[in-house]
């Protein structure tokens, strides 16, 4: 029988990603709403296992005259985690542990370069029907199983007000994936809020955002205004470019501003 720190060691190497963290399926479980419990989409789960990239700086920093770039770099990093994510799955499976992969499921089908304009405009007014836009806004931009939080309680980071996930090294840049399995593994504990300076880094989120759906006190995000913005940018998982504003915004994946903003705590 193999010993779980090999099993985590052989796992994490099977995955190949840079960022890996491992979370406590039923606690997890008890915190989250009913159909979107692990033990929702496989009975048994015992373990969360996340697979995480960082995107590129470049195309996030020219935002929002790099949209194209950084709607590719988006595609990119979640492909390779999608490719990640099957590797580690079936790495499990062959020693007899139940799996069940949550990919990210928006991949695009068109030219990004080349979108014709009178296409666009009859999504967009088909993704204006109330029944197709409830249908974008759950099953496109949302998902069920949040990456997010089952990232935080693995330790891998904190929600910030931008909603996204912060880790402590590449603060909002980063992709996710999961991986639901009947595997036990040594998981990692949620990490005290640390790292979301709204006062340091003047709100720069919610200033960022271009319709205004981030707020102050950190009432969530404004979906509906979200989405809308989005299919301004064309059809979510099918042509449309990414927004992106709130990830470029946040300077915590900056080393400085990490060291200014654990000074300004020290002081
Ligand atoms: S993705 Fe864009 S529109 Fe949506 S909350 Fe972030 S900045 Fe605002
Ligand atoms: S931009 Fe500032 S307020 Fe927004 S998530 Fe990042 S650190 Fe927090």
């Amino acid at each position: 029988m193999e010993r779980d720190e090999d099993l985590l060691t052989d796992l994490r190497e099977a995955a190949g990603t840079e960022l890996f963290g491992i979370a406590d399926a039923r606690a997890y479980g008890e915190k989250a709403p009913p159909g979107h419990r692990p033990g929702d989409y496989l009975k048994g789960a015992c373990s969360i296992v996340l697979l995480g990239t960082r995107m590129l700086d470049l195309p996030l920093d020219g935002l929002p005259g790099t949209r194209k770039e950084y709607t590719v770099n988006f595609h990119v990093a979640n492909t390779r985690l999608n490719q990640a994510l099957f590797a580690a799955a079936g790495f499990l499976q062959e020693r007899g542990h139940k799996v069940f992969p949550v990919p990210y499921l928006e991949m695009p089908g068109w030219n990004l370069d080349k979108r014709p304009a009178w296409a666009l405009k009859l999504l967009r007014h088909l993704a204006a029907i109330p029944k197709v836009h409830d249908v974008l806004n759950a099953r496109v931009l949302w998902e069920n199983l949040s990456f997010r939080h089952m990232a935080v309680e693995a330790g891998m980071g904190e929600i910030g007000l931008n909603n996204l996930l912060l880790t402590p090294d590449h603060g909002a840049r980063v992709r996710l994936v999961a991986l639901l399995t009947s595997a036990e593994l040594p998981g990692g504990k949620p990490l005290a809020p640390s790292l979301c300076r709204p006062e340091r880094c003047g709100y720069a989120c919610v200033k960022a955002c271009p319709v205004g759906a981030l707020d102050r006190e950190g009432g969530g995000t404004d979906k509906a205004a979200c989405l809308r913005y989005y299919i301004k940018l064309g059809l979510p998982g099918i042509n449309g470019l990414r927004c992106g504003m709130c990830v470029a915004a946040c300077p915590m994946h900056s080393p400085r501003f990490r060291g200014e903003t654990q000074r300004k705590k020290s002081e």
